[in-house]
Parts: C-alpha cells; structure tokens; sequence
C-alpha cells in the first residue's frame, strides 16, 4: 500500500517539475513513506533519520519530509521530535504537497494530516518507478473501519472509501499498453469495495470481473481480503477468469475463538475453517496464505496452541507471522493489558514460524512433477543465466533461462524445491 502511495506521490510532485532521484545524495527533498502498524517499524524510521543527519550537515540544503501513517499518527510531535524534519504529511495530503514544497523552500516546517472521506487518489496515473515494468499495483480503496482491537490503520488512514471503478479499469488498459503483465488491487478489505452512482453499484467480485476482462495478458491478483466478507461469489468470479491468479491471502490473526473474539474479527476458528473449505471446494488449484499474531493481550498457552492447530489444518503456502506490539489509542491500548511477556511471544513467534517453515517445504515438495504457466519477471538473483517468475498460486519459481524473456508466459515443470522456492525447467 506504501508503495502504490509513493508512486501517486511521484505522479503529484513530477506533474510540478521535480523528478525521482535515484541517488539519495543527489536529492534535494528526501521524503520517507512510514508505516505504523507496529512499534519496529517507526523504530526503523527514527534510526533513519538518526543516519540522515550526517548527510544533511554535508549537503547544507536537504529537507525531510515524513509521510504516510506515522506522520498521520504523530503529527507535530514528530517534528518536535525530530528536529531534522522539516514536513509531515498524512495520506490524505499528498495533493498539497507541491504547495508546502514551496513554502519549505522559504523555510518553513509544516505539517497537513487531515484525513478525508472522500479521497482516493482516482484522478492521478501514478508514476511507476524502480518497476520491473511487469507486476504493477493499483489502489482501489482507502482506509478501514473495521476496528481489530490491536490495530492503527482506522485512526491513521481514516474511513473506508472506493474509488470509481472506471478509473481502476482504465488504469489497468494503460498499464497493459505499456507491456504489464500483472495487476494487484489493493485495499485493506477488498470485499468490502463498493461503488454507487447512477448507472449502479459496482462491488468487488464485479470489479474484478472488469479488470480481468481488460486482457486475457494480463493477471489479475488482490490483497487482503478479510475473511468474515470472504463471499463464496468472489471465489465464483475467480473460477470463471483464468487470468484471476489462485492465491487468497486470507489474515487468520489468531486460531482461538477467544483470541478473535478479544481481536474484534468477528468470525469464529469454525466460520475461517468453513471458509478455507469453500476455497477448496470452488477453487480447488488455489493457494493461501496468512497473517498471524503471536502474544496478543490474555493469550494463554492453549490459545496459542489453537493457532499451532488452525495452522496445521489449513497448511498455510506463506504466512506473515508478527510478535503482538501495542498500539497507542487502539481499543487494545484502551481497555487491555499487553500481558504476554516479551521472551513468551518470542517463543511462542518462533513456534508459530518452525511449523509454518515445515508446512511450507512440505507443500512445495508436492509441487514436484507439475507443471505451470510462469510470467516471467526478472533474472534470478543467484544467476543470470536463470530466470524467476510466480505461477498463479504466487508461488516463485527458477528456471534456467533458454530463449525466454522478462513478461513472457513460459510453461515451467518444477523439479525440485526449496521452502521458499521452487526450481523448474521450461517445457
Ligand atoms: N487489512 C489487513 C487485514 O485485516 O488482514 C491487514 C492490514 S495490516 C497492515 C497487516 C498485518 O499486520 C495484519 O494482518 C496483522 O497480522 C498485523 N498487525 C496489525 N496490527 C498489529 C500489531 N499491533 N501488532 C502486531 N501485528 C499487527
Ligand atoms: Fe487493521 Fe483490521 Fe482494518 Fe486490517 S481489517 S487494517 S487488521 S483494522
């Protein structure tokens, strides 16, 4: 989401003349896109700004500018804060920054983090850069007002809204006309994409049908989705495209009722099961993947062994497993304890990632013997007579490179793996 932000950024300042530096020393304003969604990752942020401050006393003239969600989360205090820091931006504001750029240039420090119910970026045709010119992103909504009890996003990206269907579709033609081969439609819960004006109402399994008849070239993958809006249409819709990729990222966040229930998500381990069956059922090639929490406020050791159990039944392609961090004015930092010792969750986040490391390498040793179409996307990084590219399930997939080229389709037989990788050879 960041960096399908950064790139509407891009499009906002190169419509006023500046340009991307690709050398950090070179730049006049550096401006960093943060993320607040847990304690590390605005620790990460403070430490660069930490490292800029030798460059700044080298260059003399450098501004900073923070944006994004700790920006919107810290507002002033960031700049009060961090003295090197000479704007701040929410991600409501990106339309006002060539107007602050100005004023920063005389000197002033400003900050603009209003948020908005209505902005979606629609009108502007980000500027897509360090872009392997294949897989691109398009944001369809923002915001979220789900409220999960440990989460930032509602207070710092505001209320859900989506963005005219049209533009998303056009946006998707001219990515296919510049070669693109992939899409990715992003919104914190795509399900819950919903357009009405005149000619009707647009929701996200209709939405995805238009983009995936932009081009039978181009693929057509979404993130996130949240299960309790999973809706057995979608998975309809995806079944009737071949060009709609089959990988659901599906966030369980924890496998205790208890857990869910105290996380706000409102479904049950039973309702996420029944779920990850209609996948199966209607969907039966597709893989999915997952978000996990480990050590939110109470969680005891046999909530943590349900999500040991949620993931040894649903056997997880990837997961994204995070320690619980505590997030000031959430429903969690308001009526909770962040009780579960730190050296607890470490462990218990370990467990979580050995079984997860298992599953995955378990599932890609069944993957020996298939065969699959692969979009090309780059040379390996390991070697450059290699190629790598992701078949329909998102899986990545290395193969010696022959006569293909980056934004091919090649069909590839995989024929040994790794937990993370599986390595092929084109048929
Ligand atoms: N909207 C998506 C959803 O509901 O699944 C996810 C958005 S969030 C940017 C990505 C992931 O970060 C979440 O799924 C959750 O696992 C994790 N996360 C959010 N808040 C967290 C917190 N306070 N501590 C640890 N992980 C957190
Ligand atoms: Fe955060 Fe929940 Fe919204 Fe996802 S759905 S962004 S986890 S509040």
């Amino acid at each position: 989401m960041n960096f399908a932000d950064s790139e509407i950024v891009s499009a906002i300042l190169t419509k006023e003349g500046y340009s991307v530096s690709k050398n950090i020393e070179n730049a006049d304003y550096i401006l960093i896109n943060t993320c607040a969604i847990r304690d590390n990752a605005e620790q990460r942020i403070r430490k660069r700004l930490r490292e800029l401050r030798a460059l700044q006393r080298q260059r003399g003239w450098v501004k900073i500018g923070i944006l994004g969600c700790m920006a919107e989360r810290l507002q002033k205090q960031l700049m009060e804060e961090e003295e090197n820091v000479a704007f701040v931006v929410g991600p409501d504001a990106y339309r006002n920054l060539p107007a602050m750029l100005t004023r920063i240039q005389q000197g002033e420090r400003l900050a603009e983090t209003l948020l908005s119910e209505s902005e979606t970026y629609a009108d502007i045709e980000p500027v897509r850069y360090d872009t392997n010119g294949i897989t691109a992103y398009i944001s369809i909504m923002r915001g979220c007002q789900n409220y999960c009890a440990y989460c930032v996003v509602p207070y710092t990206r505001g209320r859900e809204r989506s963005r005219d269907p049209q533009t998303i579709v056009n946006e998707a033609k001219g990515l296919v006309e510049k070669g693109y081969r992939e899409v990715t439609l992003l919104g914190q819960n795509v399900n819950s994409y919903h357009w009405r004006s005149e000619s009707g109402e647009v929701g996200f399994p209709e939405l995805m049908a238009m983009v995936a008849e932009v081009s039978p070239l181009l693929r057509v993958r979404f993130a996130t989705s949240h299960p309790k809006d999973l809706s057995d249409e979608l998975l309809q819709v995806m079944a009737r495209y071949d060009n709609i990729c089959k990988c659901i990222h599906l966030p369980v966040q924890s496998g205790s009722a208890r857990m869910l229930k105290l996380m706000n998500r409102h479904y049950t381990p039973e309702w996420y099961l029944g779920r990850i069956e209609a996948i199966h059922r209607i969907l039966p090639t597709c893989s999915i993947t997952t978000d996990v929490i480990a050590g939110f406020c109470s969680e005891t050791e046999e909530d943590h062994q349900a999500t040991l159990d949620m993931f040894r039944q649903v056997r997880y392609d990837y997961a994204y497993m995070f320690k619980f961090s505590m997030r000031p004015n959430t429903y969690a930092e308001k009526h909770l304890k962040d009780d579960v010792p730190d050296e607890t969750k470490t462990r218990r986040l370990e467990e979580i990632i050995a079984l997860q490391g298992q599953i995955a390498l378990e599932n890609n040793q069944k993957e020996i013997g298939k065969t699959y179409e692969v979009l090309v996307e780059g040379v390996s990084h390991r070697s450059d007579k290699q190629l790598f590219g992701r078949n329909s399930q998102n899986k990545v997939i290395v193969f010696d490179r022959e006569n293909a080229c980056p934004g091919q389709y090649v069909t590839v037989t995989v024929t040994r793996c790794t937990a993370a990788t599986l390595i092929g050879k084109i048929v």
